[in-house]
């Protein structure tokens, strides 16, 4: 999946060489066609489902590929140390915006969602669903693009944008994190991260989720894709109850059986985001659609995680697609050269991505096309009759 990320440019998947075939095409049938074991099929869908909260068959495979590669490939983006899951903000990240809010005053409106954007006159006029008026010269658009569904433009949005946003569904997930006394699986020597797959397991991925200072000892765990679909049936109490069981399993411990508190948050009934972590696109979306993706309709200028090229669908990406939204403007007004619109965010001091480093078994062992090319080397003869077989079951190996 890395070597395929290498041919996508993070900032235009569509212009891959070989984009349209890999967007007609889901993961599920990339899956089937490079997986050669059930087990490594199951934990690649297992990847997916986690990184997208979407199945395998309901994603565009150039969508995901480009996804993986612009957090910085496959490690990266799973990994606890040194990867995208690493850090969490002592006080929780909802301070991003809190603190902005304090910068910013009583020029934060809460609760008035936009229903109505309208251009034709000298000023771009928003309405809220309260029927407030806003005039501005310039809009910066920060949601996800199937949220646009519910706002109304004069005029009307042109044909590609205004089909964009009925095309782009944002993936399903619960998150729930069952509280303990205290955190019985440090005593196992465990770190709390628990990949578990199988139908029967409501969640998919866990991780400690105990204060620094050892308080509040607890799991969170994911309910993801179709998973959170079928397990919303159920009530609260029920959940926690498959829950704190499959923990009990994975764990080996009864203490698992014993929480003292339960949260849980279904973000797929949030209506101003229509679902989570992100948007995901279809097969046959991106090469179709994708150019329009951050391209502004008159003056509005399109922010939001969706539009950024390096971690979207993560709050860097948010932040990254932000400044750069702002710095369009800035270019539209001719404070700045177009060249500066683009700049590379710049690397964290205190959390700075350190290289990801890989042995030459993990780069070649367990790789079809490593596998292959390790035979060739011995003798002629056995690199062809794989090559053949490869050909034989539809691989796609590409020396
Ligand atoms: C369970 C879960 C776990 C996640 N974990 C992580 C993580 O560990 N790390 C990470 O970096 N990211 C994580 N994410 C993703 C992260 O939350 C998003 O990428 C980020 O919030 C996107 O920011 P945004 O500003 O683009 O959009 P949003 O945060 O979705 O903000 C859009 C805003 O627009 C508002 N809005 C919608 N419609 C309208 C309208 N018509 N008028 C006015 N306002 C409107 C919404 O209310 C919302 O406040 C997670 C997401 C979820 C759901």
């Amino acid at each position: 999946m890395d070597e395929m990320g290498e041919e996508i440019p993070s900032d235009a998947p569509w212009k891959a060489p070989l984009a349209e075939e890999w967007d007609y095409m889901t993961m599920k049938e990339l899956l089937d066609k490079i997986c050669w074991t059930k087990s490594a099929k199951q934990l690649a869908t297992l990847f997916v489902n986690l990184c997208v909260t979407a199945e395998t068959h309901e994603v565009s495979a150039l969508w995901f590929l480009w996804y993986v590669k612009q957090c910085g490939g496959t490690t990266r983006i799973i990994s606890t140390t040194n990867g995208g899951q690493e850090r969490k903000f002592i006080g929780g990240s909802g301070q991003v915006s809190e603190r902005i809010m304090g910068l910013l005053g009583d020029r934060v409106k809460l609760e008035r969602p936009v229903i109505h954007i309208d251009q034709n006159g000298e000023n771009v006029v928003v309405e809220t669903l309260n029927h407030e008026i806003y005039e501005a010269k310039y809009v910066i658009s920060a949601i996800p693009p199937v949220l646009g569904m519910k706002i109304h433009y004069s005029p009307p949005l042109p044909m590609l944008r205004n089909q964009l946003i009925t095309r782009v569904p944002l993936g399903s997930v619960i998150k729930c994190i069952v509280y303990y006394k205290e955190p019985f699986w440090r005593k196992k020597d465990f770190c709390g991260t628990m990949i578990i797959e199988g139908e029967e397991a409501p969640i998919g991925y866990t991780l400690d989720d105990t204060k620094p200072d050892g308080t509040y000892a607890a799991i969170i765990g994911f309910i993801l894709s179709h998973k959170a679909r079928k397990l919303i049936r159920l009530t609260k109490e029920e959940r926690l109850k498959k829950l704190c069981e499959l923990y009990a399993k994975v764990l080996n411990s009864q203490e698992a059986l014993q929480p003292v508190h339960y949260e849980e948050k279904n973000w797929c009934e949030e209506q101003y985001s229509g679902g989570c972590y992100t948007t995901y696109f279809p097969p046959g979306i991106m090469t179709q659609y994708g150019r329009v993706l951050r391209q502004p309709v008159g003056r509005i200028f399109f922010a939001g995680t969706e539009t950024a090229s390096h971690w979207s669908g993560y709050m860097e990406g948010a932040v990254q697609a932000g400044e750069r939204a702002a710095r369009e403007i800035l270019h539209a007004v001719g404070k700045i050269p177009e060249d500066e619109i683009w700049q590379p965010e710049p690397e964290s001091t205190d959390v700075p991505a350190r290289p990801i480093t890989s042995t030459f078994l993990e780069r070649y062992l367990p790789s079809v096309p490593g596998l292959l090319k390790l035979l060739g080397l011995t003798t002629i003869f056995s690199a062809t009759a794989l090559g053949f077989l490869a050909h034989k079951r539809g691989l796609l190996v590409r020396f």
